[in-house]
């Protein structure tokens, strides 16, 4: 039987096909369930009266009771616009039109009573309400769906064609008149029962039509939680379910090149964190279960060796490994340390990035086809279809948040029977989006630094204290030092960005003339050569400083640079900050982190500043980043390309709520892995239809 649910948008009283286009193109509802799952970003409450006398202009919205004393015209022309003092027993206040003026007057009465509702202002130090609504007292019985407002979140375009929140919440209450009998739930009785959950049809109804606060907290519970659920329902089982189908490469042995590096060419001793991360990779290698792990450590930790390491064990059982990294210059890097910490041991390792030159990717090819390349380095090219292994039984992928599941997802193709996976990420990332973003992987943690590390000292100077940040690099460089200077660059195409590089390297040339000084430049437009000839000019000491655009952000290792200034910070997120002020500190002299900006600052930015120059720790970086901007914007998610669109529930707020749904998921499967059980038939389907339309597992396997 078809699911009402699953109507189109236009069969909807008060929908027409245009309004029905309209919804589609810019909100993206097509069908009943769409709309009945755009719910209200917030909620008015218009339960509360406030007096004049209270009135602040920091309130959002108020409502007042009173009456007009007078309307009076001012200004002229474009400004021309009607006021109306408005008073109740403790005072007055401006109401102001800018429009409507003549309808206004004719349609309210003087020293008659009257209710409204607008967001307070200031303007010449006197408050004022533009544009309220009026309301006459007797119609606040009559309002049809309650004293707490649902308010949707409406584009401009449908606004110009008479879209607004209020239709859209009258829309959802003719949607309600449609659907008789009432909406099936989708969570289980036994579950709704066991964890006191309200049921589908009453939660979705009071999310819009909220009477009360108390049942709406009730109502977006169960909603939030059901969200959650599914979520990590669907990664646990996605794993149970690899997990029986896929036999992993059982490498039982460490063997000869695992043994020569460890005792000949390990460059230190490793740290404890490192030990035994390696170990846990260890078991799972040896398991017969396919890895499927997430190395999380901060910037600088030591991820690299473990990778390393990881490979050789890999090698040694008679496998390929392959380490992937999101932008060229880290893949050169990776390939230029791994090279050298393998000197003197007999294995094959190749270079293989978009620039590589088609006689040489065709060499790599069958190298890596007949098994005689033992560890290939790359960038998205690795991924390639026309790279094929003779026996791929390790894929490294660093840095994560730039690769999306769905790339993840395409590594498995390679191969009938799939490779052990390792994922390494340096961007520490809450527990909550951990859980979400990687919930279908096993974590190790590398929580300890290489020893000898001191604190990076992070300063913040704006532009007019540019000359005492010059002379402060111009110490630094006397004493040996190397110094990067990094400008924002959010897209690769935007010009604008470009020139601020450009003007940065003019005054850089000219306060830090040669001889005496060598600046070196690297950036995204860059060819591939070129860019090579700059990094290697700094990472080989030559260079004194590097300007560099964010192509340095992740994974750049130069020990000798000690100080990293970012200009305009305030254009940074802190994650992201954070990986760049990761870039230094990695040799033993103190090293710093200046953080640049202009004089003007957001409240936002001002505070992610104060946050960057308060705290050396990832982590509590990555909890603040999440409470300052949400989850939806926290990099790595976007791009990510997760595909959990999440309607109701918020990582950075509902922490607790996502908690408590893994591990009634965990339960479940705990009991019910398949969910074969009667019981559980709803979640079986559940998963099924979310699978099917949102997150396209199917890729994976
Ligand atoms: P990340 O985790 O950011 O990838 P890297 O692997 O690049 O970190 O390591 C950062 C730096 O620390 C490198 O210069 C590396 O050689 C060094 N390093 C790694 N492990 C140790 C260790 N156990 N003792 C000392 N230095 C180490
Ligand atoms: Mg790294």
């Amino acid at each position: 039987m078809p699911d009402i649910l699953d109507t189109e948008i236009k069969f909807l009283t008060g929908v027409g096909p245009k309004r029905s286009e309209l919804l589609d193109k810019e909100l993206g509802i097509k069908t009943f369930r769409d709309l009945l799952y755009y719910f209200p970003y917030k909620y008015i409450d218009r339960t509360k009266f406030y007096k004049i006398s209270e009135l602040d202009p920091e309130m959002p919205y108020v409502q007042v009771r009173g009456v007009i004393d007078s309307f009076q015209a001012e200004g002229a022309g474009r400004n021309k616009r009607l006021t109306a003092s408005f008073r109740d027993d403790t005072g007055t206040v401006k109401l102001v039109w800018f429009k409507g003026l003549k309808w206004i007057v004719d349609s309210y009465k003087l020293n008659k009573e009257y209710i409204i509702f607008g967001r307070p202002g200031l303007f010449n130090e006197a408050i004022n309400i533009v544009h309220p609504e009026i309301e006459d007292p007797d119609q606040l019985e009559k309002r049809i769906s309650s004293n707490i407002q649902s308010q949707y979140s409406t584009t401009e375009k449908l606004k110009n064609n008479y879209i607004s929140s209020k239709t859209i919440n009258k829309l959802q209450g003719n949607l309600f008149k449609q659907l008789e009998p009432r909406i099936k739930d989708t969570l289980p009785l036994w579950m709704r029962e066991k964890y006191r959950l309200m049921d589908l049809h009453d939660a979705l109804f009071i999310t819009h039509f909220p009477n009360d606060n108390k049942d709406l907290e009730r109502a977006r519970y169960r909603l939030k939680l059901e969200e959650l659920f599914y979520i990590q329902l669907s990664l646990l089982s996605l794993k149970i379910h690899r997990g029986n189908r896929f036999k992993g490469h059982v490498f039982g042995i460490i063997g000869e090149k695992f043994n020569d590096f460890y005792s000949g060419n390990l460059p230190f001793k490793l740290t404890g964190a490192q030990k035994r991360v390696v170990k846990e990779i260890r078991r799972d290698l040896g398991s017969g279960k396919q890895m499927n792990r997430l190395l999380q450590g901060d910037v600088g930790s030591g991820k690299t060796l473990v990778a390393l390491m990881s490979m050789l064990i890999a090698i040694d059982n008679g496998f390929q490994a392959c380490l992937m990294a999101p932008t060229e210059i880290l893949s050169i890097q990776h390939y230029n340390t791994i090279s050298e910490m393998l000197r003197g041991i007999d294995i094959r390792i190749c270079l293989l990035t978009g620039s590589t030159k088609k006689s040489e990717r065709e060499q790599i090819a069958s190298g890596l086809d007949d098994g005689a390349i033992n560890i290939i380095v790359g960038t998205h090219a690795l991924i390639e279809d026309t790279v094929r292994f003779k026996k791929l039984g390790l894929v490294i992928i660093d840095e994560q948040h730039r690769f999306g599941v769905a790339q993840r997802a395409r590594l498995w193709k390679k191969d009938r029977n799939p490779p052990h996976v390792l994922v390494m990420t340096a961007t520490p990332i809450p527990r909550t989006l951990a859980m979400t973003l990687y919930g279908d992987l096993d974590v190790s943690v590398i929580d300890e630094m290489p020893p000898g590390r001191k604190a990076v000292k992070t300063m913040h100077f704006t532009d007019s204290a540019r000359l005492k940040v010059f002379a402060f690099m111009k110490e630094q460089i006397r004493a040996g030092q190397q110094i990067y200077i990094v400008y924002p660059l959010i897209k690769e195409s935007e010009k604008m960005d470009y020139k601020d590089l450009e003007d940065g390297v003019e005054a850089i040339s000219r306060a830090f003339p040669p001889p005496r000084y060598v600046v070196s430049v690297v950036h995204g437009r860059m060819k591939s050569k070129d860019k090579a000839i700059s990094m290697k000019l700094f990472t080989s000491g030559q260079a004194n400083i590097l300007i560099a655009t964010t192509v340095i952000e992740v994974g750049v290792d130069v020990p000798n640079a000690s100080v990293m200034v970012i200009e305009s910070a305030e254009r940074f997120g802190l994650s992201q900050l954070h990986q760049l002020r990761g870039r230094v500190g990695r040799g033993a002299k103190q090293s710093y982190c200046v953080l640049m900006s202009s004089d003007k600052l957001s409240n936002e930015a001002r505070k992610r500043i104060e946050i960057m120059v308060s705290s050396n720790d990832g982590f509590e970086i990555a909890e603040a980043d999440l409470r300052l901007r949400g989850p939806g914007d926290l990099e790595g998610t976007r791009q990510s390309g997760i595909g959990f669109d999440l309607r109701i529930a918020n990582l950075g707020k509902d922490g607790q709520i996502l908690e408590y749904a893994r591990r009634i998921a965990e339960e479940i499967l705990n009991n019910d892995p398949l969910l074969q059980e009667a019981n559980n038939a709803i979640l079986k389907q559940q998963l099924k239809n979310i699978r099917k339309t949102e997150y396209d597992w199917s890729k994976i396997s």
